[in-house]
């Protein structure tokens, strides 16, 4: 149940905040009488896909719940690289949390989240001054806490990173980039730049090419071809060249290998290669304020490649605020603490895994690595199905074999994908034997266990777990402290609906379980079709449609709206631009 207290406590300042501020009550005014309501009290941390998802199918009246987060916005991560080179516009994929629950009576306060005191069901914020304040420090207490914080993105220490390149992962990041290009292609044609500048100006790298950084390439080819040709002059689109680093020998390397080869070969097909380069093996040693230091992971040699722009989409890292906690939780629960997982662990339900958690702290999105059960340990009663050991069969047919599989899928999802391809995998399974016996079956179904893999960090595996945990707190919600004792707690099970990504004119990928890869212009516009229904609301929905139709017939928008040189000015020798139609 509901412990009294107050809303919005003075803060018991944490050492990393010793020296802020703590913010008067009266500036949290809007949070003081949520303590009087006698119920459970439900903090969420975060707005992005995990945080919102939850909150948009969490019924209200049963719990007072206080969303905290640094963005009072949703963003609708797969479009960014399409608002980039304006596709899309930013506020067509942007949704304002508040818009989003104001009728559910749900409090949203801006502020970040900086320390969770799991003992004390405490979490310190700042209400930073972004939100136009002065900027302090307050804490607040919970019954249950939901934290979808997200990750952060992964530098792997190269220097030069924060400094020179531009992350990938919110709306402030594209705004710059689509700033940056517009402003490179508006300098490149100034009287007077010389080939040499423009072509270190028109040189746009992107270092990883997992889905990311592929769609960003091929938007940006979207955008050169369908825009900048068009409107720039001629003798720009020799020294336009997009150019995709990547550390593996392919890239989308999530994908099956075919469709990376077909991604591959698209690029180097474009403009016959001229205006695309996949450089592969590639580690980057370091992002200098113009220039990639790059080597050749195989020979080791190194070269540069001066660049106008350059994004870092490699990967992301755990936020501080979760290694933080996990740190915690692991020095006080050793046993709880897994290694080797890139995120808060968290049991089946989703609850974050560690005595001091007592049960009370929930983690979904890219902050959670959810546990698996794993079937080894239960490998007497599926092959046996609650059997005596008197009539349990010695050995399996085919068909015994599935419906043995098939039964087990329902505490452990990773025997369905035996189940499916039981025709393919049945020689393997049996080895030289004419059925299964006990032994092939644990050999099996350790092989199984082996091959499971956390599950991945996007929005749909995020968006399924915060349906999830809406669906407990919607039906705990006459007993919520069964959510934290409750050891049967209702699983979480992930559905993998697949994966699409736009590589730009038009063709997209797609690699769907048990359907197979699929490519081309069709699922170009498949995916676009997707990605308008999957909006958060119709409102967006309305703004993306509106927004592709708008490109198609009109192009993007290459406004300079921003008029302000992020690209610092060099001294400019050289050749002018005009002699390189002459080459
Ligand atoms: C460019 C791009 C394209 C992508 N495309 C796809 C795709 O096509 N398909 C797909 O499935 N996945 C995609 N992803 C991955 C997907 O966006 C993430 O996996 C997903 O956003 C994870 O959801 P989340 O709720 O864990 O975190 P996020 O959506 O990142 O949300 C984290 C939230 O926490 C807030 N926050 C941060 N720090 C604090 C703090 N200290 N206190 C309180 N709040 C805090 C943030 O402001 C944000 O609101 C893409 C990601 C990017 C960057």
């Amino acid at each position: 149940g509901a412990r009294p207290r107050r809303a919005v406590t003075r803060a018991q300042a944490p050492p990393d905040v010793a020296d802020a501020a703590v913010c008067d009550a009266v500036t949290l005014d809007a949070l003081r009488p949520l303590g009087n309501s006698g119920k459970p009290r439900v903090v969420v941390l975060g707005s992005g896909w995990g945080a919102m998802t939850f909150l948009k199918d969490l019924k209200p009246g049963a719990y007072e719940v206080v969303v905290v987060s640094p963005r009072n916005y949703f963003l609708y991560t797969p479009l960014l690289p399409a608002s980039a080179t304006g596709a899309v516009e930013d506020r067509s994929i942007v949704e304002p949390v508040r818009k989003q629950f104001a009728s559910k009576g749900f409090a949203y306060v801006q502020a970040k989240a900086l320390h969770i005191d799991p003992k004390k069901r405490t979490v310190s914020c700042s209400a930073g001054s972004s939100a136009g304040g002065a900027g302090c420090e307050f804490e607040l207490e919970y019954d249950y806490l939901v934290n979808a914080v997200g990750s952060v993105p992964n530098t792997f220490g190269t220097p030069g990173v924060e400094e020179n390149a531009i992350f990938f992962k919110e709306v402030t990041h594209a705004v710059e980039l689509r700033q940056r290009v517009l402003l490179a292609l508006e300098r490149a044609s100034l009287p007077g730049t010389s080939v040499e500048t423009a072509r270190e100006l028109l040189t746009f790298t992107i270092v990883g090419g997992g889905p990311t950084g592929v769609e960003l390439a091929g938007e940006l080819y979207d955008l050169l071809r369908e825009d900048v040709a068009k409107e720039y002059p001629k003798d720009l689109m020799e020294l336009v060249k997009v150019v995709i680093v990547e550390l593996q020998d392919h890239i989308l390397s999530m994908y099956d290998r075919k469709i990376s080869e077909y991604a591959t070969d698209q690029f180097k097909r474009r403009s016959a290669g001229k205006n695309f380069e996949v450089k592969l093996n590639s580690l980057v040693k370091a992002v200098e304020p113009n220039r990639l230091i790059i080597a050749d992971k195989v020979t080791g040699e190194e070269s540069a490649i001066p660049f106008g722009a350059c994004v870092w989409s490699t990967g992301i890292k755990m936020h501080p605020l979760c290694e933080e906690l996990k740190q915690t939780l692991c020095d006080d629960d050793p046993e709880s603490c897994p290694a080797n997982i890139r995120s808060l662990a968290t049991d089946k339900s989703l609850r974050v895994k560690g005595t001091a958690a007592g049960g009370r702290i929930f983690a979904l999105g890219d902050c959670a690595t959810v546990e698996r059960p794993l079937a080894l340990e239960a490998a007497k009663r599926l092959f046996c199905g609650g059997k005596s050991d008197e009539q349990c069969s010695a050995f399996l047919d085919k068909e015994q074999l599935l419906e043995v599989l098939t039964a087990g899928a329902k505490d452990f999802p990773h025997l369905g994908e035996i189940a499916n391809a039981i025709d393919k995998e049945w020689d393997g399974i049996r080895g030289d034997q004419e059925k299964v016996g006990f032994q092939a079956f644990t050999q099996m179904l350790e092989r199984a266990d082996n091959n499971l893999r956390a599950f991945p960090a996007t929005a749909q595996v995020a968006k399924q777990e915060g349906q999830h945990l809406a669906s407990v707190f919607n039906s705990s919600a006459a007993d919520p402290q069964s959510m934290a004792t409750d050891p049967n707690l209702a699983r979480f099970d992930y559905n993998d609906k697949g994966s699409l990504a736009y590589i730009g004119a038009d063709n997209a990928v797609m690699d769907i379980a048990g359907v197979g890869q699929l490519k081309g212009f069709a699922v170009g516009y498949l995916w676009r079709g997707f990605e308008t229904i999957s909006q958060i609301s119709l409102r967006n929905a309305v703004l993306v449609a509106g927004d592709w139709v708008y490109a198609k017939l009109f192009g993007r928008c290459t406004s300079r709206l921003l008029d302000v040189d992020v690209v610092p000015i060099k001294e400019d020798v050289g050749e002018p631009l005009e002699t390189v139609s002459a080459k």
